[in-house]
Parts: C-alpha cells; sequence; structure tokens
C-alpha cells in the first residue's frame, strides 16, 4: 500500500509531497511521492492530507471509560474513593470489556495507536482480548492493591501476582507481539512492601514485561509514603526495585531534586498527564527540568474521569501551553518537543523498538489526517498545527503494523455503533453500584 500527503517522518523531518509505501506491517520506504511512485508503480494508492507516526498514549485508563463524567470538580481523594474506585469494582467482566472496548475505540478514532494501559484489579482478561480484537498496540497491565483498598479490588499480594503471572504468560507477545505485558502496582499507598518487591521480581522474570505506576501525583499520597516508610516515594520505588529502565512512572509532579537525580541514573521513564494534573488540581510536573536531565517524558491523558478525553492531540498542547506558563517562558516546551514526546518518547517508554517514526524498516503504526478545515487554513506549518491545532476528529485513517484500524473516520476491526450503545446501557446501571460502594472508603 502507497499513502501519499504531507509526510511528518518525525519531529524535525517534513516531506511536502510524500509517500510511505507499506509492505506487510513494515515501513518498505519513506520519500518523495514522485521518486517512490516510479518505484512501485503496483502498489495501491491512498492520498491523505497530512501523515504522521501513530501516537503513543504512555498512560491511560481504558476501563475507567465508564466513568466519563461521573466524578467531575471533586477533591482527589473524593474523587477516588467515591467515585473511581468504587466504579472499578462495581463492573462485571461484561462491563469491564465493554469499558476497555469503548476506551481503545475512542484512542484508534483519534490517533492513538499504542497505548500503556492501567487496567483494573477483576477481569483484565477481557481488556486483553479487546484490545487483541480492536487492533491497537499496547502495554497493559492487570492492578495490584492489597493495602487501603476499597472491597471489591482489594486483593492479597501472592494472589495479586499469581494472576498477573498467569496473564504473562496468557497475554505477553500476544497478538503478533502487539500486546504485552506491565506489571502494575496502582501506587505505593495501595501496596504492600511485598506486593512492590513482587512486582519487580515477577518483571525479571519475563523477557520484556514492564512495570508501570502511579508515583508522586500528589502531596498526600507523598505524605502518606514517608510516614509509613520514612523515605520521599520516588526512593522508596527505588528502594523496592520500582525504578529502571523498564519503569514506567505516571505522574511524577511532586519531586525534590535528589529523587530527580534517581529517575535520571535509573533511566526511569515519566509519563506526563497535563489534563489530568490541571483537572485534578495535582501541580505542574517539572517535564522541562527532566528533559534537561536527559529523563524520557512521554504523554498520556490518563482516564476518562480526570480528563474527559482520550485526545492525544490536546494532551500535547496542554502539555507544552502548561510548561510555557509555569516557566514565565514562551519558548519552554516547543511543538517538536511534544510531538517527540507523543511519539518516540512514548514508543521508548513502551518498550517497542523500531517504533514512533516513519522510517524505512520500522513498524507501520501509521496516522492520517484531514486539514481540510477553516481551522487548519492557512497550513503554514503542519508540525505547529498537529501539537497546537488538531483535534483528534481530523483523524480518518489508523494503522498498526499495516493494518487499517480506521478507514475515512471508520473502525474497520468491530462495530463501533454497538460498543456506543452498549457503554450507553452500562452507564444506565452503574447509580445502584456507586451506592453501595460509597460505604467501603478508608
Ligand atoms: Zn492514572
Amino acid at each position: 500500500m502507497m499513502l501519499s500527503g504531507t509526510v511528518i517522518v518525525d519531529a524535525g523531518t517534513v516531506l511536502d509531497d510524500g509517500c510511505v509505501v507499506v509492505e506487510g506491517s513494515h515501513i518498505e520506504a519513506v520519500g518523495p511521492r514522485e521518486e517512490l511512485l516510479d518505484r512501485y508503480p503496483n502498489h495501491e494508492r491512498r492520498a491523505y492530507d497530512l501523515l504522521m507516526p501513530g501516537l503513543v498514549g504512555a498512560h491511560v485508563h481504558s476501563v475507567q471509560s465508564l466513568g466519563r463524567g461521573i466524578a467531575d470538580d471533586l477533591e482527589l481523594l473524593d474523587w477516588l474513593f467515591e467515585y473511581v474506585l468504587p466504579m472499578e469494582a462495581s463492573l462485571s467482566a461484561e462491563e469491564m470489556e465493554v469499558a476497555a472496548k469503548l476506551g481503545y475505540l475512542e484512542m484508534i478514532e483519534s490517533g492513538t495507536t499504542t497505548c500503556i494501559d492501567h487496567l483494573s484489579v477483576n477481569h483484565a482478561d477481557r481488556a486483553f482480548e479487546a484490545a487483541g480484537e480492536l487492533g491497537i498496540r499496547g502495554v497493559l497491565g492487570k492492578v495490584l492493591m492489597d493495602q487501603r483498598s476499597p472491597a471489591g479490588l482489594l486483593e492479597g499480594a501472592d494472589e495479586g501476582l499469581a494472576e498477573s503471572e498467569r496473564l504473562i504468560e496468557r497475554y505477553h507477545g500476544a497478538f503478533d507481539d502487539r500486546i504485552r505485558y506491565a506489571v502494575t502496582p496502582r501506587f505505593a499507598v495501595s501496596c504492600t512492601e511485598e506486593c512492590l518487591r513482587g512486582a519487580r521480581e515477577l518483571a525479571d522474570a519475563h523477557e520484556g514485561v514492564r512495570i508501570h505506576t502511579h508515583a508522586s501525583e500528589n502531596r498526600s499520597e507523598i505524605a502518606t509514603v514517608e510516614g509509613e516508610t520514612g523515605l520521599r516515594n520516588i526512593h522508596w520505588l527505588d528502594e523496592v526495585g520500582l525504578t529502571g529502565e523498564d519503569v514506567v512512572l505516571a505522574h511524577c509532579v511532586h519531586t525534590d531534586e535528589s529523587e530527580r537525580e534517581v529517575l535520571a541514573e535509573t533511566g526511569t521513564h515519566v509519563t506526563h498527564c497535563p489534563s489530568s494534573n490541571m483537572k485534578l488540581a495535582s501541580g505542574i510536573a517539572p517535564i522541562e527540568d527532566y528533559r534537561e536531565r536527559g529523563i524520557n517524558v512521554a504523554i498520556g491523558n490518563d482516564g476518562p474521569p480526570c480528563n474527559n478525553t482520550l485526545d492525544p492531540f490536546t494532551e500535547m498542547r496542554q502539555g507544552s501551553l502548561l510548561q510555557k506558563v509555569d516557566r514565565l517562558d514562551p519558548v519552554a516546551a516547543s511543538a517538536s518537543q511534544l510531538f517527540e514526546m507523543a511519539t518516540i518518547n512514548g514508543a521508548r517508554a513502551a518498550g517497542f523498538e523500531e517504533l514512533g517514526a516513519l522510517r524505512e524498516g520500522w513498524r507501520a503504526d501509521i496516522v492520517g489526517l484531514t486539514t481540510d478545515l477553516t481551522r487548519a487554513t492557512p497550513l503554514h506549518d503542519p508540525l505547529s498545527h498537529l501539537v497546537y491545532g488538531a483535534h483528534g476528529d481530523d483523524v480518518v485513517l489508523s494503522m498498526v503494523d499495516g493494518r487499517v484500524l480506521l478507514e475515512d473516520g471508520e473502525l474497520t476491526t468491530a462495530d463501533a455503533d454497538a460498543i456506543r450503545e452498549d457503554a450507553r446501557e452500562v452507564v444506565l446501571s452503574l447509580d445502584e453500584h456507586r451506592e453501595a460502594a460509597d460505604r467501603v472508603r478508608p
């Protein structure tokens, strides 16, 4: 297949009249359209306004999709313990599948082709199967919670780690290696030392398995961990083995100098979630500082209850603007830096090689957008448009491993109308679960 248009190869390279040739699951060639038309005269041709690498959502909660709008404008602990966790606890296996499908549908529709997905404690199989069916690439993990957790989510460390191992054996490398596993403690507050150390042991026992958790999102979390362990949160995670090149930490909003040194020295990846940090008033993650230290910073939408969309273009824009305001410096966090966070940096965090740019021999994860929009006129600078002006709705093509998942804006791998209809029905039945779960706040 031959895709032509303005090609964003990576943050530093734009081909105005370019072309990407896809063979099987990989990119066969990238270059000027005229030249490749001669070299590949018999390939099926498709034209787009803009082509770019598929975006990487490096911290999302697909299974929270049914909680969109249930907990706006609330204090974090109310948000978490009275709404989000009870919602997760209440979901049946069927509802979890609906939630996951809704999340993957929204991601595929809006240009995210790879996600690092923090699932829930229960029914993780349904999300793995949904990701496989819809065709997205992802690093997914069942959540571990063995203390300070509401009924329905609290699970012993041994039990949670054993279930994680079963899922690793079943799904790590599944669906032609599009799906991989991350051992996923919720955060240090809800996990014992035994659980956190066990997470490291489990990841070490299986090649390519990553570790993904939340870290230093808000001050009360840090105070709780410090009160219990005597250590700052990142030092505690480092102590129990949860730092390193295979570890992705979401947020890292509140870190001190010594914690930042640990992140840099260990090669730990950080996922910045600007919309979530703003909506929950968590603070501003110092991502410019992280970047200057050589820490790999990716970007993610977090979950629908704290965002409320999974549109990755919004996140690039917010991420840039927030740093500029924080530093009172309009030069900070440029469009190309944010684009790198959402592509190549995200691919590095997820651990997929040859992903995050449109290069010969790399994986054919490609997104196409329309720019036939008032909002995109005139189009002086395609990269500027993608970061500051584009919306997920502009996406018309999503491809993973050379397989078209979205064509003319329509999902090809499942019935999108049916997914939305199923989701509407589940939301209607959530109220009674929520009422019952409200009582379990610690
Ligand atoms: Zn999160």
